[in-house]
Parts: C-alpha cells; sequence; structure tokens
C-alpha cells in the first residue's frame, strides 16, 4: 500500500455533491449549427454541438456512437440494474465512513451503514423500487445487500480508511480547454500528501480489467487529472483504481505528455461528436458490449429503428422565445 498519501489530513474533509454532474454534454440553440430535419421544416432550427464531456459519454462514443445519441441526445429511459444500483450504494457507504473519527472507521461499521444508505438511495430515486418488485419475500434483496456488505468488507484489505484524511469525496470538477470544450466528472476521493502531491482515487465494485485493457480503465482517470491539471496547474502524482470486485488496486503516476495525448483524444472525440450532431450520422457499432445496452429495441443492428433525427428541436422565435427543445440541457 502507498502510504505517502496516508494521515496525509492537512485539508478538512469535505464531502462534495453526490449527484451525476448536471446533464449538459449535449445542448441545442444557437447559431451555426446545423439546420434541416427529417421532416423538412427547419428553418430557425438549429442543432449545436455538445458543451461538455464526461468519461462516461466520452466512452459511450467511443464504445458506440449510436448508444451515445440514444443517451444524451434522445434521452431514452434506461432500466437500473443491480449491479450499476450496487455499485451506487457502496460508493456511498465509502463516502460517508469518513464522516466518522480515523478510529471508528472499521470494517463492521461501514457495513452497518449498508442498509440506512440503501434507504436513503431508494427515496431519492423511487425508480429503483422495480429493482425487486418481483421479490416478495425480500430473498434477492438480502442476497443483493449482502454482496454489497461483502464488498465493502474488501475495501478494508486494500486500504485502511483510520489512516486517510481525504482532502474531497465524491468531487464534482469541471474545466474548459483552450478549445471551449468542457470536461466534467465526480471523483471519488482526492488525497493530498503534506507535500502537495495529490492522489485521485475511484472505486470499482467490478474486478480488475486484464493487463491489455488497462489502458481503457485509465483512460477515465487520466480525463480527471487532466481536468485537475487545467483547474490547478498541478499534474496529480498518482492515479489509483481500487477494485473491489477483485480486491486488485491498479495505479499509474502520469507525466504532462500522458495527459496531452488525453486532450488531444478528447478534442478529436468532441470534433466527431460535433460533426455527428450535424449530420445526424450516428453509426452502430456492434461489439459483445451489446449484450449489456438497454436500446436494441432501437437498433438497426438489432432490427429496431431509432427515434426520428433530428428530435423536434429548440426553436428560437423572432421573439427569441424558445419554443421546443432536443436533447440535454
Ligand atoms: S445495441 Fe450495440 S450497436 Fe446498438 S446502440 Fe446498443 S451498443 Fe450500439
Amino acid at each position: 500500500m502507498d502510504t505517502s498519501f496516508e494521515e496525509a489530513g492537512a485539508a478538512p474533509s469535505a464531502p462534495g455533491p453526490t449527484t451525476e454532474p448536471p446533464a449538459a454534454e449535449a445542448t441545442t440553440g444557437g447559431p451555426g449549427g446545423a439546420t434541416g430535419g427529417a421532416d423538412g421544416a427547419a428553418v430557425g432550427r438549429v442543432a449545436a454541438a455538445p458543451a461538455s464531456l464526461s468519461p462516461s459519454r466520452a466512452g459511450d462514443f467511443m464504445q458506440c456512437p449510436l448508444l451515445y445519441r440514444f443517451r444524451v441526445i434522445d434521452r431514452l429511459p434506461e432500466k437500473p440494474s443491480e449491479a450499476a444500483t450496487r455499485g451506487t450504494l457502496v460508493h456511498a457507504v465509502l463516502e460517508r465512513l469518513f464522516d466518522a473519527p480515523a478510529g471508528e472507521r472499521t470494517a463492521p461499521r461501514a457495513k452497518a451503514l449498508v442498509p440506512g444508505q440503501w434507504d436513503r438511495l431508494r427515496e431519492s430515486r423511487p425508480e429503483l423500487a422495480e429493482l425487486f418488485a418481483d421479490d416478495p419475500d425480500g430473498q434477492r434483496l438480502a442476497q443483493w445487500l449482502g454482496e454489497a456488505e461483502r464488498l465493502v468488507e474488501r475495501w478494508f484489505t486494500l486500504e485502511d480508511p483510520t489512516r486517510l484524511e481525504p482532502a474531497e469525496r465524491e468531487l464534482f470538477v469541471e474545466a474548459e480547454l483552450e478549445s471551449g470544450l468542457r470536461l466534467r466528472g465526480i471523483i471519488d476521493r482526492v488525497d493530498v500528501a503534506p507535500t502537495g502531491e495529490v492522489r485521485i482515487v475511484d472505486y470499482k465494485t467490478g474486478k480488475a480489467p486484464r493487463p491489455e485493457y488497462a489502458e481503457n480503465a485509465l483512460f477515465q482517470m487520466k480525463f480527471y487529472a487532466l481536468v485537475i491539471w487545467r483547474l490547478k496547474g498541478v499534474v496529480p502524482r498518482r492515479l489509483q483504481l481500487v477494485y473491489l470486485g477483485s480486491g486488485d488496486v491498479l495505479t499509474y503516476d502520469p507525466v504532462p505528455a500522458d495527459l496531452e495525448r488525453v486532450e488531444r483524444r478528447l478534442r478529436a472525440l468532441w470534433e466527431a461528436i460535433r460533426r455527428a450532431t450535424e449530420t445526424g450520422d450516428w453509426r452502430p457499432r456492434p461489439t459483445k458490449l451489446c449484450g449489456w445496452c438497454d436500446h436494441q429495441a432501437h437498433c438497426p443492428e438489432f432490427g429496431g429503428t431509432p427515434p426520428p433525427y433530428p428530435l423536434p428541436l429548440r426553436v428560437v422565435g423572432s421573439d427569441g422565445v424558445e419554443q421546443g427543445r432536443m436533447g440535454a440541457d
């Protein structure tokens, strides 16, 4: 275990927002976007380029441009999944554990937080009730909560929270690049060593990837490192992925050249998203990950039909009043 960030404690613990980044990855309106719609009645209607990118949405576009469109432009609903919800629950528990004094951050205390955090999550997201709607005797829910507890417990074999004092938890970050692209996301934990060195930590409830896929896993961390670099002028000393599913820790010490490469890659990605927004050419890219995609019914690769494109676009009338909208803003 790397100890240089332990007992870092200079900065007070400051819980950040616990919500997803504000949904502003694609916006509409404004001059300069493409005109012309499927209905041929597009005068005054424009589709604007995305205003910002998060690691998740960048990952969506890299995986499948059509998936990005369904999520960001069409905003098609998706069913909650047990695995993703368990991940959210475990993250909430690990965040809240740091409310306790250092000496009391024990595994039993963390496990005891699981039921209460599950209640809070259900209250804030009523749609999660459907996850266990067909589980009248509560057996499946009990197993699911038990698995969340095991993941929480495993964390104690990888890190020692009694020796950590995070500078930030669930930190919302946003930075604008020179190109005008805004990058945004939520970092699970930021540790600052007494020397001022910064470590960015992300918890994963899945298993560590095979070495040949490690670069993909690190993309998200380099994205955050780039944001921190742009915001604070400091390249984080270490990026750390903590895999609770397999009990592994993946670390990487970035250098400026790494982050410049990521910036170039994001710029190219943003350009590709702008082009797709303007042309409506959102190509499906089928892979084995399609098995987890909620949108097969709308995907041509599976015999489906996407919603009409462009969607009803934001129309700015002569009085400047917006009369419609498209996508996320
Ligand atoms: S099913 Fe596959 S190809 Fe189709 S939108 Fe989803 S990820 Fe893309």
